[in-house]
């Protein structure tokens, strides 16, 4: 596998923001709380909407997504604001259903990324189709699983790619929701320096005070992109509510964040 510039090419082609920011609710919950939080995130540092519509939860119980239902949601949310839409997909059933709902951005999470099988199902159901598909690292500590997922997408023709830092699951305690481990991301940085990097310090910290501060460190380390969790009313979230801003404090967020310029 060669990662060239080509692999990059999109984010310039888009004529984005840098850094890319990709900002919306963990879940998508109602058409209002979707169009709500859209509306509030147009004419701002963001570029992409996200909302999950299939969440895959550790421990059966929780919200686990509201389903295709909510494609059109994220259609209404891109024609009112002009963001992109992005949403997670972890089957081959997902991606035809986001493919057919014109969804922008594919991302794969990090429970899926720990399946091979699972990774190249949906590899070869968009096999050479010129979609974005972002990679979430899988939830262990393994670099090679991580890079593995991007050869199942790569080997299937799929040129817009870019990886997604989430940090790792650990037994320990910490005060992260997921270790950062950045070696881990600086690794793949120096293996891939054409690779696209969005970093998702929500997923890391766990929590809204930690936001900024991580954002600020994957900045630091020169990633391309940040993914944060936004809702009008954190904590009333069907899912992940701990770590979730309102639109203000995001926009109020990369007034205070220090970016490099590319050219650094
Ligand atoms: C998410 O982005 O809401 C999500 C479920 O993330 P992860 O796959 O990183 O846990
Ligand atoms: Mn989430």
């Amino acid at each position: 596998m060669e990662i060239k510039k080509e692999n990059r090419k999109w984010l310039d082609d888009l004529q984005l923001n840098h850094p890319l920011v990709i900002a919306g609710p963990c879940s998508a919950e109602t058409e209002e709380q979707i169009m709500a939080v859209a509306n509030e995130l147009k004419n701002s540092d963001v570029s992409v909407f996200r909302a999950g519509i299939w969440k895959p939860r550790t421990r059966p119980g929780g919200f686990e997504g509201v389903g295709a239902i909510g494609l059109p949601w994220l259609q209404k949310a891109k024609a009112a604001t002009g963001l992109l839409i992005a949403t997670e997909v972890a089957t081959a059933e997902h991606v035809k259903l986001a493919l057919q709902h014109d969804v922008d951005i594919l991302w794969i999470g990090a429970r899926t990324t720990v399946n091979p099988f699972a990774v190249q199902e949906i590899a070869d159901v968009l096999q050479n189709t010129d979609k974005i598909v972002l990679l979430k690292n899988p939830v262990n500590p393994d670099l090679s699983l991580w890079i593995g997922g991007l050869e199942r997408l790569y080997n299937a023709g799929i040129k817009k790619l870019g990886m997604i830092h989430r940090g790792f699951s650990t037994y320990d305690k910490s005060k992260y929701r997921n270790n950062p481990e950045w070696q881990i991301a600086i690794d793949l940085q120096n293996k891939f320096p054409d690779l696209v990097l969005i970093c998702d310090p929500s997923h890391i910290t766990g929590k809204r005070d930690m936001i900024q501060e991580v954002s600020q460190q994957a900045l630091d380390l020169n990633f391309d992109g940040l993914m944060i969790e936004t809702h009008c009313t954190p904590d009333e979230a069907w899912s992940d509510a701990a770590q979730q801003v309102t639109p203000d404090t995001l926009k109020q967020m990369f007034v205070d964040l220090k970016v490099r310029k590319t050219s650094d």
